[in-house]
This record gives C-alpha cells, sequence and structure tokens, in this order.
C-alpha cells in the first residue's frame, strides 16, 4: 500500500504507454493515485481519468506558471467540476519565483484567489512553491491555521520551514529528490518531520528518483522515494508506506480501498 500523492498522468510523455503506466504502478504496490491539475484543460483531463479508473482521484487548479491565462471564469467553471465526488482537492496553486512564467504579482493574486475559493469550498490545497518560500509562507498564514489545510508538494524548504508549515496544519510532501546524493536539506526534512505530517509523490513525469534519474518518472518510482525514507529514519518500508497513505487519504478524504 503506497500512495502516489502527486503526478501529471494526463501529460503527453503518458500518451503512448498510458495504460502500461497504471498497471506497472498497480501491480507494483500502489493502491491510489492523485492526478493533479495544472491550468483549466488538465484539469477536466485529470477529472476524465479519475472517472474512469477506481484508484484514481484528480485536483483541479491554476499552477503559477499559467496565472497569467487565468480568468475568474476559468476559476468559476472549475469551482463547478470541483463538486464532483473524484475532485479531492485544489491545486497545484502556489507561487513560482524559478521560473516566474507569470509576473509575481499576477501569480500572488491568483494563487490567493484559489486559496480562498477552496476555502470556501472545503477542499484542502496542493502547495507548489519554488524560491518563495517566504511569499508562501506570509499568504498561508494569513489563511490560518486549521487541521486539513493542505500539503506542499515537491518540498524544497530547509527543517525550520517544514515545522513551520505543519504548524499551520500542512503536510510536507517528500519527492523523488530525496534519493539524490547532494540533496542533504531534503534528506534532513524527510528524516527529522513526523511521519504523521508526510505524503510521498513523484510529480511524474518529473523528477524521476534514483535509480530512474534523468528518465520520465512514473507513479511506481514513488516506491523509491519511500525506500530511501525508510532507510534515513532507520525503519521498514512498509511503515512508510502504510502511514504516508494514510495520511494521504485523511487529508482528501479518500475511503479505504474495498
Ligand atoms: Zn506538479
Amino acid at each position: 500500500m503506497l500512495i502516489d500523492s502527486h503526478a501529471h498522468l494526463d501529460m503527453q510523455e503518458f500518451d503512448k504507454d498510458r495504460t502500461e503506466v497504471l498497471e506497472r504502478a498497480i501491480e507494483g504496490g500502489l493502491s491510489q493515485i492523485i492526478t493533479i491539475g495544472i491550468d483549466h484543460d488538465s484539469s477536466l483531463k485529470a477529472l476524465e481519468l479519475a472517472r474512469a479508473h477506481d484508484f484514481i482521484y484528480a485536483s483541479v487548479g491554476y499552477h503559477p506558471h499559467n496565472a497569467r491565462k487565468c480568468n475568474g471564469e476559468r476559476l468559476d467553471n472549475l469551482a463547478q467540476i470541483s463538486s464532483d465526488p473524484k475532485v479531492v482537492a485544489w491545486g497545484e496553486i502556489g507561487l513560482d519565483f524559478y521560473r516566474s512564467y507569470s509576473s509575481p504579482d499576477e501569480q500572488s493574486q491568483i494563487f490567493s484567489r484559489q486559496i480562498e475559493m477552496a476555502n470556501d469550498l472545503n477542499l484542502p490545497v496542493i502547495i507548489h512553491d519554488r524560491e518563495a518560500h517566504e511569499d508562501v509562507l506570509i499568504i498561508l498564514k494569513k489563511m490560518g491555521k486549521g487541521k486539513r489545510k493542505g500539503v506542499i508538494h515537491c518540498f524544497s524548504g530547509d527543517i525550520d520551514l517544514a515545522v513551520a508549515l505543519i504548524g499551520l496544519g500542512y503536510f510536507i510532501s517528500i519527492p523523488g529528490t530525496v534519493t539524490y546524493k547532494k540533496a542533504t536539506r531534503i534528506k534532513e526534512v524527510a528524516s527529522k518531520i513526523p511521519l504523521e505530517k508526510m505524503l510521498v509523490e513523484t510529480d511524474a513525469p518529473f523528477l524521476a528518483p534514483v535509480p530512474k534519474r534523468g528518465k520520465r518518472n512514473e507513479p511506481f518510482f514513488v516506491t523509491f522515494t519511500a525506500k530511501e525514507i525508510a532507510r534515513l529514519r532507520n525503519i521498514e518500508f512498509d511503515q512508510v508506506a502504510l502511514q504516508t497513505a494514510e495520511n494521504t487519504k485523511s487529508l482528501f478524504g479518500i475511503p479505504d480501498k474495498q
């Protein structure tokens, strides 16, 4: 039992062999996969995939890269489709000052607006934070504390930031980069935060873990990430798999598999 809490199954990288990719995930011991929207169209595709497969759940939202293409009508539309029971979160949303495809102002505006919408809809948020730690923390602090606020996906901050976010009610999602030899900061986070506050993810097709580094990532590879976390914490793989799966289900309100 292992859940990949963040994959982009709709992306064209999977067009040729999506069925095989999903089969490998299930045969490899994954129980569920959350597929993530990054704009209007990908959110619709994510929901389509979730409707077609029991073990797939979807999120809807506008990634900061796409903030400048976002508008009220599109957000309203996403809010409507978010009432589908297979939509379990709003995201991914956030700030990306590394690429800055949209201006910081546009990004902040669209981010804050989507957090408020998610709040109104009672959906947890999936946060993308790249080189924007301080600004993200300020915005999340403004939204206050809660029990199931959301998750910081592909966490790239240090242990202090992780502790601050956990204090606000967020989970920390550990990506495949934790398997990279020189990634000391994320290794420290993965070994120190409470296991009860941790999710694991691939961010497939991006960021494949060792020993697949440099290749296309896919949900099954979350296994390598969980193995590395178990090694760092000196606990059994099953404990990491089970607890992170429990966390993911409780955050997103996903029922146990029949
Ligand atoms: Zn993503």
